[in-house]
């Protein structure tokens, strides 16, 4: 008999690997704790509808990765129900807030949910048919602040705690405004328009998408088709005058609080459901799948799905990805050297070795550089070696007090040789 396998795109988690997932659970729920935010779990399956609606069926995610079914009718006169596994727990989210009356609190909800997601996806490097996310979302009626800036801002920032906690480092934060949903349609017609002349010459995805759906052209990953995407309109410059004020209000407050952030005018994301804000975190050490998660505000989801009015803003962590970076950065540190050393100048080659030396006895793994680097390239080749950097110029090698920087945090301080070389312990 032939051994029977996990399914295509789907994978067994076993120990040590499941303490890492443990680690980031529970640090992912330590920090939510901080921000008051608790923990809600819904079915991994919902009414296919659900998701046709709240996701949109002009998504890739509903025209062609979701796992659905007709369940099996009870009674001959009843009609078999499409269920589907849920591809992303937005939709689930708002579904309950609105099935429990949530909003009849008055109070801001903050929600936050972990567990598996099923998309038909390729299967490949980060990209898994079931895959975790660590998601989270903010929701309410507009009398309890849920439209506010400073909610998206807010949840920015903790994500930016979450993973400086998870010691992810190297990442970069993209955001953008996609408007409210009366600036859409105008930013629409002026895609179409522009994509008239130009779509024949594009993929046969986004000539399908100019069609049916323009906005996920911006999404096209077809590098030939780069530079004709440049050149389309771009949505900041729809936007009326309360998304425009919306989201500098959410650029101030990150910059106050000193998240830094790039604005990419083409950061759509592949939801309909998304309004204004839009975001996403990406990490250098994931290659091709390089979003760690996304997320922005859905202020009419609520009314979409037949509920009131109940603006909100959430994302989606990728936990494999976390995994995937968390792995790479610590293989990474184990191969770096303990210090690289600089030598200022040519004439400092030969101290800068005698030094090395001296550190290399001392139980210390050392690179050194040349003195014909300029600075600018010893601290690139030093931060590709090591975790820190010591600058050996002539002052340094006559009073024996070392110029120190720590590449991962930025610190710079002035320790003396005689400390650096003490033999090591071990
Ligand atoms: P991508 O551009 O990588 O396909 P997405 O825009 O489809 O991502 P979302 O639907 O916003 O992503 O989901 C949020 C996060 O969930 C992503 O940033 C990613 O980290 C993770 N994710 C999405 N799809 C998968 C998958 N098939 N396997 C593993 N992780 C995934
Ligand atoms: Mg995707």
């Amino acid at each position: 008999m032939s051994t029977l396998k996990a399914v295509r795109g789907t994978r067994d988690l076993l120990p040590p690997e499941t303490a890492l997932w443990n680690h980031i659970e529970a640090t992912a729920r330590r920090v939510f704790a901080r921000y008051n935010f608790g923990e809600i779990r819904t079915p991994i399956f919902e009414d296919t509808q659900l998701f046709a609606r709240g996701v949109g069926e002009e998504t890739d995610i509903v025209s062609k990765e979701m796992y659905t079914w007709e369940d099996r009718a009870r009674a001959q006169s009843e009609k078999a129900q499409s269920l589907t596994l849920r591809p992303e727990n937005t939709a689930g989210v708002v579904r309950a807030y609105i099935e429990h009356k949530l909003g009849e609190t008055g109070m801001l909800q903050k929600l936050y949910y972990i567990g598996p997601q099923f998309r038909r996806e390729r299967p490949q490097k980060g990209r898994y048919r079931q895959f975790y996310q660590i998601g989270a979302e903010v929701i309410g009626p507009h009398s309890a602040g849920s439209e506010s800036p400073l909610r998206d801002a807010e949840v920015l920032e903790m994500l930016a705690t979450l993973l400086d906690e998870l010691g992810i480092t190297g990442w970069t934060l993209a955001l953008n405004s996609v408007g409210s949903a009366s600036d859409r349609p105008r930013y629409i017609a002026a895609l179409r328009e522009a994509l008239k002349d130009k779509v024949a010459q594009m993929c046969g995805d986004c000539q399908r998408r100019a069609e049916t759906n323009p906005l996920r052209v911006l999404d096209c990953k077809v590098p030939e088709d780069q530079p004709i995407i440049d050149t389309l309109p771009q949505i900041a410059d729809f936007l009326d005058d309360a998304s425009r004020a919306h989201f500098t209000a959410v650029c101030e407050a990150l910059a106050a609080c000193g998240v830094k952030y790039e604005i990419n005018p083409r950061l759509v994301r592949g939801l309909d459901y998304y309004t204004r804000t839009t975001f996403e975190f990406t990490h250098d050490g994931l290659g091709a799948q390089n979003a760690l998660l996304g997320g922005g505000r859905y202020d009419g989801l609520s009314e979409m799905l037949g509920g009131p009015k109940a603006p909100g803003i959430g994302f989606a962590m990728g936990e494999d990805r976390l995994v995937l970076t968390l792995a790479a950065l610590s293989a990474r540190e184990a191969e770096l050297a303990d210090y690289f050393i600089a030598p200022l100048g040519e004439s400092l080659n030969a101290p800068a070795l005698e030094l090395a030396r001296a550190l290399r006895q001392a139980g210390l793994r050392i690179e050194v550089g040349d003195g014909s680097f300029r600075l600018k390239k010893s601290f690139e080749t030093g931060n590709k070696l090591a975790r820190k950097i010591i600058l050996l110029g002539e002052d340094e090698q006559q009073s024996g007090i070392l110029t120190v920087k720590d590449f991962a945090s930025g610190e710079q301080s002035k320790i003396a040789r005689a400390e650096l070389v003490k033999p090591s312990k071990e």
